[in-house]
């Protein structure tokens, strides 16, 4: 048996790279795989390390996936009550954003987040199109490294047109298997094209083995860049929702708070809204904790909630 990574998955058809040849596979699974969490819709993602057997120069057949470290994954786009797995065994999270051209949308952050932090994997936020930042926009960027800074892996402004903080943004992903998100019109192709040239552009190939699976943007695909470095492009990251979310999942989650939590009256269990004693709500009146932050998390569970309460009434 030989041991492959995982760089693209199309449904049934799963690419690999051989570890020790580096050659290309083009893989189905030896019938049913069992899933290694039963919520999930599909049972390997980019990132995972398996067991395979050759079949042919470029075909072979996976029989077992290895544990994983950890995994991200979004909402199934066919059933709402299963969660898709976008990829696994990621060392870096890099959340692409602007803060113009698009405007900036601080509640995505908040809700990336959230998908990382229980899987504790560190998030850099990149800032893209820095060259058309003007007064207000470096002062959006302060005000955001003073909310996120303590909360993440850090933040970089960076520009594709002028190249600032490319070289340091390398160093960051040096040596590491990170997963790049981002909502559409960020330049998020147009980063992974500087990072290494022809990597971001998505072309229309055809995995000359199995004659399927044509390329798409909507599968999460891995590249490894020129230094080793590993980076999983994940094009179906463009909105997130939360259907399988408790509102205790999201005050956990939110990672000042739940550290913060344990000075409220009613420690974790505390939803941070209208419980008395609530540590949260005085950390935001002292200027712990911030009000948007705070805001977005209020926006997160009231929407969880509606959500809830629409799924429990739905059959009267
Ligand atoms: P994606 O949808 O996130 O993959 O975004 P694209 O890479 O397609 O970029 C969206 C638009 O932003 C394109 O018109 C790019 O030329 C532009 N763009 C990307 N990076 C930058 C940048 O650093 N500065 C400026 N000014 N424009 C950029």
């Amino acid at each position: 048996m030989k041991k492959g990574l995982i760089i693209r998955s199309t449904g049934s058809w799963y690419e690999l790279i051989d570890q020790e040849t580096n050659n290309k596979y083009s893989c189905r699974t030896a019938g049913k795989m069992k899933l290694l969490k039963k919520d999930l819709s599909n049972p390997i993602g980019v990132g995972d390390f398996v067991e395979f057997e050759p079949e042919s120069e470029n075909q072979g057949i996976i029989h077992k996936i290895e544990p994983r470290k950890n995994y991200i994954v979004r909402q199934s786009p066919k059933n709402k009550h299963q969660l898709h797995l976008i990829a696994a065994n990621i060392d870096l999270a890099v959340l692409v954003t602007t803060l113009i051209q698009p405007t900036f949308k601080p509640g995505f952050i908040d809700r990336f987040l959230i998908t990382t932090e229980p899987q504790n994997i560190p998030v850099l936020i990149v800032f893209n199109k820095s060259d058309l930042w003007k007064e207000s926009e470096f002062q959006l960027f302060e005000d955001c490294k003073s909310i996120y800074r303590h909360i993440t892996a850090g933040l970089l402004e960076v520009s594709t047109v002028t190249l600032k903080n490319i070289e340091l943004l390398k160093k960051n992903l040096l040596g590491k298997t990170c997963l790049v998100a981002g909502q559409s019109g960020v330049g998020k192709s147009s980063l992974l094209n500087v990072l290494q040239p022809g990597i971001g552009l998505r072309t229309s190939d055809i995995s000359s083995s199995s004659g399927k699976g044509t390329h798409t943007t909507t599968f999460a695909e891995m590249f490894i860049l020129e230094d080793g470095s590993r980076v999983i492009d994940t094009p179906g990251i463009k909105s997130l929702s939360f259907n399988n979310l408790e509102i205790m999942d999201v005050a956990h989650n939110f990672k000042e708070f739940f550290e913060t939590s344990v000075g409220c009256r009613f420690g974790s269990k505390c939803t941070h809204r209208n419980e008395p004693e609530c540590a949260v709500k005085m950390a935001i009146e002292s200027g712990h904790i911030s009000f948007q932050r705070y805001q977005n998390y209020i926006n997160l569970i009231d929407e969880i909630e509606s959500q809830n309460y629409w799924e429990r009434n739905k059959k009267f």
